[in-house]
């Protein structure tokens, strides 16, 4: 696994932002979390970094939880 003070750039792959990849447009995220970290490592040559949930509130107050990946290379 790679460290992160070996880390020259970092991204945040999250169920909950859709996201274009930095490296090259594709869409990342919400209903392509697995495919864009499999895309980000098997693409791009990132590591992954760790992977958790989060927590967040939504606009009624209800908790909302999503899982996010961080990677690096
Ligand atoms: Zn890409």
């Amino acid at each position: 696994m790679a460290t992160i003070q070996d880390t020259k750039q970092i991204i945040h792959v999250s169920t909950n932002i859709g996201r274009g990849c930095p490296e090259c447009g594709a869409p990342l995220g919400v209903d392509n979390f697995e495919s864009g970290v499999n895309h980000l490592i098997q693409q791009h040559g990132y590591k992954l970094l760790h992977v958790g949930a989060e927590r967040d509130d939504d606009n009624e107050g209800k908790t909302i939880h999503h899982t996010v990946a961080v990677l690096g290379k």
